[in-house]
Order: structure tokens, then sequence, then C-alpha cells
């Protein structure tokens, strides 16, 4: 049957009315191809205005490839009454003036206008609903083919949470052995999901996006995970909620290396520290001993000074006693120098024995001795050198047998005697008392005494009180008896006045450990 109109009543009013409101476009095309007229969806479809529709061939309404297949066409139906354009339409392409290319259902109708042949050609709009409907697969396809291959891990849930969609890195992060996890609730597969993710599944599905660039969680088998992940709804084409989906990166592996690196810039800081501080060590006893050195050299050009000048002195005046009655006057510049030379072996023996107390290089050896006895002994060694007026008032009481080095012993009462002797003019009393293997010794002078002010710094290398400097001495003295008393486990400390004089105690202990042994020794 051919598919010709004829209207039953040829009443152009209402044909106008049905061309005109038609929600399809319609356009006559005479057998020449041109348009002889076009209603406004046309023109809407098209892009066209009715003028520029009007005599415009039909086929620039197609793209080029179509236009040469399309003119046969139109001349078979001219040509050819009984060629059928029945055809149900076909699915075209069509070609809109901006050039954009749109998805079209043509249907082509014979017919007939004062007796001439023409074709109204209906484009349907239908055609877009399908296209709509192709364009979903293909969304939907590409959804998929990304979901499978996609580097990230994703996953698109419903909102009951069950899987619709997963990634297939995601299985592979979260060692997901169930083959076919769509439907299955993300819950039922992971147990542990901590509460508060759940939470932010809930907000989720609440409407909100959230993310959080490092998080952690705990397995059931108590390995701690590290993850990166996103969260946000989707929404269905009603503007429903229809689920979340959560993108997410396993970090693990990242968060230990940090991790690890983290520990080892620790354990490099702590060696800075610590290498450091021992290269600032090492510096602060260089110029500790460069300090020394500079001290000692200052001290020894003010003390070597007087010894050498008595020395020389004596030797050229000895040297011109040649006659062999003089031998008395020789015999007295030779002690001269003897003493000289002892007084800078001494000075010397004082720097030596500090430089090997700072080593640790010496050790206590003590051993068993009458006290009483070497404190009588010293006392007498001593008298020979007192000043005019002076006098060592020696009193002893308790045990006379002690254990202690004798040689440090004897070095502590040289220097606190000597002392006693060079800065006072006055009698001197010498206490010595052993309790309980507890030694005290009180040397107490009525001397020149130390300022106040400087009694802080006695102890110290190669200090001097000022009002001590027009007396000969090196500073060294009470540093290393200090020291040797530390050695034995002893203390020292003293109580002077500037003019009055000054009292040094020294506690000793009758043992082999010092203070803390008779401690220990009283709770046996
Ligand atoms: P030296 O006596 O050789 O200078 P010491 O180390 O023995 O060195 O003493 C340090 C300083 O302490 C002395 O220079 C002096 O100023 C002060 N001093 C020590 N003993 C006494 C004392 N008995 N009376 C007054 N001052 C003292």
């Amino acid at each position: 049957m051919t598919n010709t109109i004829h209207f039953a009543s040829p009443d152009e009013t209402d044909f106008a009315q049905i061309f005109s409101s038609a929600g399809v476009g319609i356009i006559l095309v005479n057998e020449a191809g041109q348009i002889e007229q076009a209603n406004p969806y046309a023109e809407k479809l098209f892009g066209y205005s009715a003028e520029e529709l009007i005599g415009f061939p039909v086929e620039k309404l197609l793209p080029a490839h179509f236009r040469s297949k399309s003119i046969r066409y139109r001349e078979i139906l001219f040509r050819r009454p009984e060629a059928s354009t029945n055809t149900g339409g076909i699915y075209h392409q069509a070609l809109r003036k901006d050039e954009t290319i749109i998805p079209v259902h043509i249907t082509v109708t014979r017919y007939k206008h004062n007796d001439s042949e023409m074709l109204a050609v209906f484009v349907n709009r239908i055609i877009s609903q399908f296209h709509d409907q192709e364009q979903l697969l293909m969304k939907e396809q590409s959804i998929r083919l990304f979901m499978e291959h996609t580097p990230s891990a994703v996953a698109i849930f419903d909102k009951q949470m069950r899987y619709i969609l997963v990634s297939r890195r995601w299985i592979e992060d979260y060692q997901i052995h169930t083959a076919d996890i769509t439907g299955v609730s993300h819950y039922e597969l992971f147990p542990d999901v901590p509460l508060r993710w759940r939470e932010f599944h809930k907000r989720g599905l609440a409407g909100e996006t959230l993310h959080c660039e490092e998080d952690s969680f705990e397995r059931l088998d108590g390995r701690k995970e590290w993850v990166n992940w996103e969260l946000c709804p989707w929404f269905t084409y009603s503007g429903d909620i229809g689920g979340v989906i959560i993108f997410s990166e396993v970090i693990t592996a990242r968060k230990q290396v940090e991790e690890e690196l983290r520990k080892l810039n620790e354990q490099l800081e702590e060696k800075i520290v610590e290498r450091t501080l021992l290269l600032a060590d090492a510096l602060d006893r260089a110029y500790e001993t460069n300090e020394m050195k500079s001290a000692f050299v200052a001290m020894a050009s003010h003390e070597f000074r007087t010894p050498l000048s008595a020395i020389l002195s004596s030797a050229a005046i000895a040297e011109r006693y040649t006659e062999v009655d003089q031998q008395e006057k020789r015999e007295k510049h030779f002690l001269r120098i003897k003493s000289s030379v002892m007084h800078l072996v001494d000075i010397l023996d004082d720097f030596l024995s500090l430089e090997r107390l700072e080593q640790g290089k010496i050790r206590a050896e003590k051993l068993v001795f009458d006290l009483e006895e070497f404190m009588q002994g010293i006392v007498d060694e001593f008298s020979e050198i007192l000043k005019k007026n002076q006098v060592i008032h020696h009193k002893y009481s308790g045990d006379a047998e002690v254990l202690l080095d004798k040689k440090i012993l004897r070095n502590i009462m040289h220097n606190l005697l000597s002392n006693a002797i060079k800065y006072s003019d006055a009698p001197i009393d010498l206490k010595v008392d052993v309790k309980r293997q507890q030694i005290r010794i009180q040397v107490r002078d009525r001397g020149i005494g130390i300022p106040a002010e400087e009694q802080n710094n006695i102890f110290n290398k190669f200090f001097r009180a000022r009002n001590a400097a027009y007396i000969q001495g090196t500073g060294l003295g009470l540093n290393i008896i200090k020291n040797y008393i530390d050695l034995l486990g002893g203390a020292i400390e003293f109580s002077s006045h500037e003019g009055e004089g000054t009292v040094f105690t020294v506690t000793l202990y009758s043992n082999h450990g010092g203070r803390q042994l008779l401690i220990d020794e009283a709770f046996e």
C-alpha cells in the first residue's frame, strides 16, 4: 500500500494548524529536492529560520556522506510511485545549521499537492530518546570498563552498603576472595570495619562528602593498615541519594617506609647530637689544655724566676770561693742552689700530678700505718721551715692505726701546712681525730685569710687570691689536693676571714672505699 496522504476534507486551516503545532519536524520536499515548506518544529530542530529553509536542498540537512544515497532514494520515490515509503522509518543522523550532528528518526511519505508530487518528511524526536538509552548503555559500559581497569581502589555501594560495582584494585587491596561481591554487604565482608567508618558511611549516605589523607585501622588478625580515602554520595535520576562511592588507597607499605625513614632520621639525629657533644667535649678539652698551657707558661715565667736567679747568683758566688778554707761558704751556696732546684722540681711535680690526676692515671694504694707517728714526722719536717714566731700545735686523738694512701696524705698535709706557714706569721694548730674509721684533719692559721668574694674559686686551677699576689705560689696546690681527696672518697672544706685566718678541714676514711663504704658498713 502506498502511503500517500489524502486529506478527506482539504481544509487548509486545519492542515495549517496541525502543521505548525506538530511535535515532530515536517518538511515538504519537491521533486528537485528543494524544501517547499517546513514547520516550526523542523526550524527549531535544524536551527534554521523558515525563510532559510524554503528552497533549501533537503540533502543539506544530512551529513555529507549520506547525501548521494539520499538523492538516489528520493529519485526512486518520485519515479516509481509503487515504491513503498511505509518502511516504519529509519534511524539517521541530521546536520544542524551550527554543524552539530543529531540522531533522528525519519519517516518519508509521498504527498500530492495541486497535482504536484511532493514528499513529506517527518523528523521525529523519539530518536533522541533512543539515543539517550544508547548513551546510557555506553556510559554504563564505560563505567564498567573504568572500574575494571582503573589503578585506583573504587567501590560503589547502594544505600544498604551493598556492593554494586567494584574495581579490580579494590578486590586486590582488600584481599577479597568472594567470587562475585555484587549485592554483598560491606559489613558482612569486613566485620572488622571500625565503628567510626560506619559513622562516615552514614554521613555519606546522608549527603556529605568526606575524605581523609591518612587513616589507620586494625585488622581482626591484629595487623595495622593505613589508608587514604574519599567518600561521596551518588544520586539517582530522581535526585535521591542512591548510595555512596568510596575511593581508597592502601598506603600501609608507604607508611611503613615513612616510619622506617622517621626512625632512621631519629637515630641519625641522635648520632649527630652524640657526635657533636663528643666533638664539643674534645674541643673543650683542647681549649682547656691550651688554657692550661698558657696558664702554666704565665705561672712558670713568674715562679721560676726567683729560684733560677738564686741558682745563678749562688753558682756565680760559689765559683769565686776557690780557697780551701772557703769550703763552708761554698757549701752554703750549694745548699741554696739545691733548695732552689728542689723548689723548681716541686712546681714541676705539681704540674705533672695535676695532669696525671685529670687523666685518671693515679690510683690510691692504701696500706695500714700509724697515723699519729706519721703526723708527728710531718710536724717535725715542717718545723724546719717555720717563720719566726711560728709554731705548730699538734693534737692527736683516737685510733693511731689507719688504712690510707700514705703518699697522697703526705701531699695533702704538705700543701695545707706550707700554705698555713706561707700565708700567716702566727702559731698554727693541727688537730687530727680518728673515730670509727673517720679521720678528721684540721689545719688552722691566723694569717691573711681568703677574701670572701674569692672563696668560691680557690679550688680552681691556677687561682690565686688578690691578697696573695705578692707571696710566691702557683695556684695549683689546692686544686691537686681536692682531686686527691675526691679520689679517696673524702671531703675538704674551709672557713676563712680576711685578715683573721683560715681553717681547712679534711675528712678521710680509713677503709677501701671512702665515705660510701662507711655508710654501707654501718648498715651491716
Ligand atoms: P698557691 O698557694 O701556690 O698559690 P694553692 O692552690 O695552694 O696555691 O692556693 C690557692 C690560693 O688560695 C692561694 O694563692 C691563696 O690565695 C689562697 N690560699 C690558700 N691557702 C690559704 C691560706 N691558708 N690562707 C690564705 N689564703 C690561702
